[in-house]
Parts: structure tokens; sequence; C-alpha cells
């Protein structure tokens, strides 16, 4: 049997593939000669499965979707404190290459528009990766210039699970009437924010720019931030999670240029798009999202992608601040039991009485005890999951209908948070100060590892 995924991917990508305004990228040829038509759409969820449709092997150069990216790779080469010295995490209202920097410390406001990702590039590592032998010698790409690409292409390439390869004619293209970066770069320099000669940065900011990628890598790449950056397919750290949350902060508020507010308000997705028709889109903890469609609006962003997204996020009830999952039934059951008295059942377990949903639940690990309160959990716990089971036992302990004994059982949960754990444990010891006896049912040790 074939997933309905795809089907309802094509179906999305069918749906929004009328609308034909807005205008392909013209800046620099190899975007004004793409065709406008191809159009592609993957999601990867965060334990691996990826599912691609439309012109899922046609490649194109990744644009600003490097940015987070990179961003997310100095984070971890030298530290978030520096990293954010020298860029800050404000959105700036303005278009992707506006020249303007923060009044008094000349930072860019953030690495999603073109001077917070020249800033971001100049502040990863040189001395782990030996220059890509493919990169062809100019002026400008020195060696220096040639490792930090190094750096970010093998970063890049980590976080598609496939090595990728940079298309440097359209760098060179790029770079040949790269004017207004090179503006950006001057007074970046002039601020001290980088340190090396403006048209090195710029070179190397344009080169990772154009690496090449398919609308499957960069939904992989998006799922590796879901996933707190770890690889879903290989299995790798790519960038720690602490980097992964920043960048994905940064996204929510700066990804989608001018257009970000009314993007994070309708679709509710951290995201980021590029001039090449792309647009990433990351639920944490939960899939990467991916669409490819050449033509632009005014603020840059891929028309039919934008109108994807839309879909995407409606449909699949996507949006971040609203909350389609309850968090009221973390308790599954709470009440008396006393199997001293219940009869086994056939396959040898005993029935749990007084659970009127489930009157003999299968084998949750639980010992027979005799008379206690049990207090079932199901699920995931995070903090309003872990909040409602403290809830429900502290009204128990003051209805006096907590017994001497309690059996927390843990078997059907299927995670737990860190915040979750603590508040679980907490429960405990004061459960246990005040001469309960506790035992908690914990057969997946969610509670101790
Ligand atoms: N290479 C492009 C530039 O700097 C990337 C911009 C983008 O995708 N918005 O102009």
């Amino acid at each position: 049997m074939r997933s309905p995924i795809p089907d309802y991917l094509d179906e999305v990508l069918d749906a929004c593939s009328s609308d034909r305004s807005g205008h392909v990228a013209d800046y620099i040829p190899e975007l004004a000669s793409a065709d406008p038509d191809v159009h592609a759409l993957a999601i990867s969820t965060v334990d691996g499965s990826v599912y691609d449709v439309g012109g899922r092997d046609h490649q194109f150069t990744i644009q600003s979707i490097c940015k987070p990216f990179v961003y997310a790779l100095a984070i971890d080469d030298i530290g978030l404190d520096r990293v954010l010295e020298a860029v800050g995490v404000e959105p700036s209202g303005e278009a992707f290459n506006e020249m303007s920097l923060e009044g008094g410390t000349g930072r860019p406001y953030n690495p999603m528009i073109n001077a917070g990702a020249i800033a971001s590039h100049q502040l990863v590592r040189t001395d782990v990766w030996e220059p890509d032998p493919a990169s062809p010698s100019e002026e400008h790409r020195t060696e220096g210039v040639r490792r930090r690409v190094a750096r970010v292409l093998g970063g890049l390439s980590a976080f598609a699970a496939r090595d990728l390869d940079i298309d440097y004619d359209t760098a060179d293209d790029e770079f040949a009437s790269a004017h207004r970066n090179m503006a950006i770069a001057h007074m970046l320099r002039n601020h001290d924010i980088i340190t090396n000669p403006p048209a090195e940065a710029v070179r190397g900011y344009i080169d990772v720019c154009s690496a090449l990628v398919t609308v499957g890598d960069i939904a992989l790449m998006a799922a590796t931030l879901a996933n707190s950056g770890t690889n879903p397919i290989t299995g790798a750290r790519v960038v720690s999670p602490t980097a992964a949350r920043q960048t994905l902060s940064v996204m929510a508020t700066c990804g989608m240029y001018d257009g970000s507010g009314r993007w994070l308000a309708q679709i509710g997705i951290p995201a980021k798009s590029g001039v090449s028709g792309g647009i990433i889109g990351v639920l944490p903890g939960q899939v990467g999202l991916a669409s490819f469609s050449p033509r632009l609006d005014e603020v840059g962003n891929s028309v039919q992608g934008v109108q994807m997204f839309q879909r995407l996020s409606a449909d699949m009830g996507l949006h971040l601040m609203s909350n389609e999952q309850p968090s009221n039934t973390a308790v599954r059951w709470i009440g008396t039991v006393d199997d001293t008295t219940m009869p086994a059942t056939d396959d040898g377990t005993v029935g749990d009485g007084g659970d009127p949903g489930d009157a003999v639940l299968p084998d949750d690990g639980a010992p027979p005890m005799g008379l206690r309160t049990k207090v079932v959990l199901q699920g995931t716990l995070r903090f309003s999951g872990a909040e409602r089971t403290l809830r429900a036992v502290v009204d128990a302990w003051e209805s006096a209908e907590l017994l001497e004994q309690i059996e927390l059982n843990l078997a059907r949960v299927d995670s737990i948070s860190g915040a979750g754990v603590r508040m679980i444990r907490e429960l405990v010891r004061r459960l246990e100060r005040d001469d309960r006896q506790v035992v908690v049912v914990d057969p997946d040790r969610l509670l101790t590892d």
C-alpha cells in the first residue's frame, strides 16, 4: 500500500500551481534563466522519513536558505556569546539586502539578512577543513576563504546527509555584480564586525549561497533543526541543541524578510526563504518542510511556496501558536485499586478495577500491591502534562482520597521532558516526605535515564 502522504503533497502542489504571479529573481543570470514552472514539495520527519514530490530531482542553488545553517555552525564553532557580539537577533523589518546596521554597535540586526549572514559566515572556524578541491582559484578566493567555505559546505552536507557541491559558475556570476553585498561588507569592516577584506567575506558568502540542493535535501536539513541538531537519517549530531534552538528562534522572527510578522501570524512555522525559490519550515520536534517554486512576490518570497505552506499549516494544524495536542490527557486514570481481591484475568494479569474505560488494563508492569491509589499516566509528559499529574494527586490528597500506598504508573508514557522528570520526581519526594509509600512503575526507565 502506498502511503497517503505523497498523494496529499501532490494535491497541495497541484492546488498551488495555478498562480503564476510574481517574477523569478533576475540579478543572477542562473536565476533569471530558471524554468519558472518547476515546482516541488517535501517533508521530512524527525525520525528520517523523507517524502518529496514534483521536481524532486531538480537542483537549485540554496541562496539565503543557507543563512540559518551557517548561523548554527558559527554558534557551535565560537560560542553563542561571541556570535551575539557580532550579530543581533532583532527583526529588521527591512529587505534582505538592506544596508542598515544597528546604531551604536554596528552589528547587523539579525543573521537572516545579508549583513548578518556575511558576518556569521566570517565566524566559522578555518582550521578544521581542507579547502574544497573543486574550488577554482580566483583573486579573492584565498586559502582562508576556501577553508571557511569548506567548513560550511561540510556542515551543510552533514545537515543534508550527502555531499553537496557548489555551483561555482553561478557564484562567479553573482560575485561579478555583487556591489550591494560589497557595500554591506565594507560597512561591516568599517565597524570591525568583520576583520578580513570585504571582498573575501563576500566571496565566501556567495560561494556558500551557490551550494546545489534539491527540495528533499532542504527538507532533511530543516528536519535536522527540528530534531535539535541531530540528523534524523545519519544520527550524526550536526549542531548542538542550543544552536538549533537559537537558530529556530531567529527564523521565527526574521526568516521571511519583511514579511516575517505576517508569516508567523498566518502560517506560524519558523521558516527561511531564498531568492532561487525555496522555502524551508521547521516544526520543532516534529517535521522539516520544504517547497520550491521560483516566482517571487514583492518581498522576495516564493509565491507558490507561501501558498503551499499556508495549505500545509492549515490542513495539518502546524501553527506553532495553536495547541492541538490536548494536555489534559496525561492522567489517564486515578482511583482506588485493590488487586488482592481482584480475580486474575485469562493472561494471568490482574484486573485493576475502577478504570471505567478499561476495566482490565493489559499488563502494565505493576506488581499486585494490594489497596492503593493508582495513578495511570500516558502519552508525552511535558510541563503541562506533569502539572496535570501533580494537580490530580494534590486534589486527591486534599479530598482525603489519597491512600497510604500510591502507585505511579508510567507504563503508557511515551516520553517525558526534563521539566516533566523534575516535577514527577519532586512529587514522589514530597509524598514520601509526608509518609506515603510510593511505587513508581517505569518499565522504560524514563525517570531514571
Ligand atoms: N545570494 C543572494 C544575495 O546575497 C542570496 C539572497 C537571498 O536568497 N535572499 O543576494
